[in-house]
C-alpha cells in the first residue's frame, strides 16, 4: 500500500528569475529607450500613434508594418491620471513606509498612455492634466527601467 505523503509544503510567493522574449516590436521600442529617445508606430489607417508600439491596431484590426510608420516624440507628456499606493509595482507583498505616486501618461504625440512612478511630487501637487517629462534612468540599458519615471515640467 502506497501512502500520499506530502514531502515540503510552502504556501509562500516563489522567486524565480526568468528571461522573455517581447517581441521585435518592443524590441525596437527599448532600443531606443538606451538612446533616451521615445518612439511610437502609427497606424496606417486611422493614423492613431501608440508608446509602446503595437503590432496590430485594435481599433482597425490591421497589421502595422515591423518596417514602416516610426514615429520620433518627445520625452515630454500629460498626466491622464494617477493613483497613491503604498505598494511597489513589483513586490504587493511589503508595504512602503512611505506611499508612491503612479501616473498614467499620454505621450506628446501619441494616442496611449504609460504607467510610471511619478518622482519629486507630493499627492497634493498632483494634478490630472499636468505636463510631465521623463527622468531617464543615468545608465540606459534597453530596458523598462531606463525611464525612472515622471517629474513636473
Ligand atoms: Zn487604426
Amino acid at each position: 500500500m502506497i501512502e500520499d505523503k506530502v514531502i515540503v509544503s510552502n504556501q509562500g510567493m516563489v522567486r524565480a528569475d526568468f528571461n522573455f522574449w517581447v517581441g521585435r516590436y518592443l524590441d525596437k521600442f527599448f532600443d531606443n529607450l538606451e538612446n533616451k529617445r521615445v518612439i511610437g508606430n502609427k497606424c496606417g489607417k486611422c493614423g492613431d500613434v501608440f508608446v509602446p508600439p503595437r503590432k496590430i491596431c485594435g481599433k482597425c484590426n490591421i497589421v502595422i508594418p515591423l518596417e514602416e510608420n516610426w514615429i520620433d516624440l518627445s520625452d515630454t507628456g500629460t498626466l491622464l491620471n494617477y493613483t497613491i499606493t503604498p505598494y511597489r509595482v513589483n513586490d504587493r507583498t511589503h508595504r512602503k513606509t512611505k506611499d508612491l505616486l503612479l501616473g498614467m501618461v499620454q505621450i506628446d504625440g501619441s494616442n496611449t498612455s504609460i504607467i510610471y512612478r511619478l518622482l519629486d511630487l507630493k499627492p497634493g501637487e498632483v494634478k490630472i492634466g499636468m505636463k510631465v517629462k521623463i527622468e531617464w534612468a543615468e545608465k540606459p540599458k534597453g530596458d523598462p527601467s531606463d525611464i525612472k519615471g515622471f517629474v513636473k515640467v
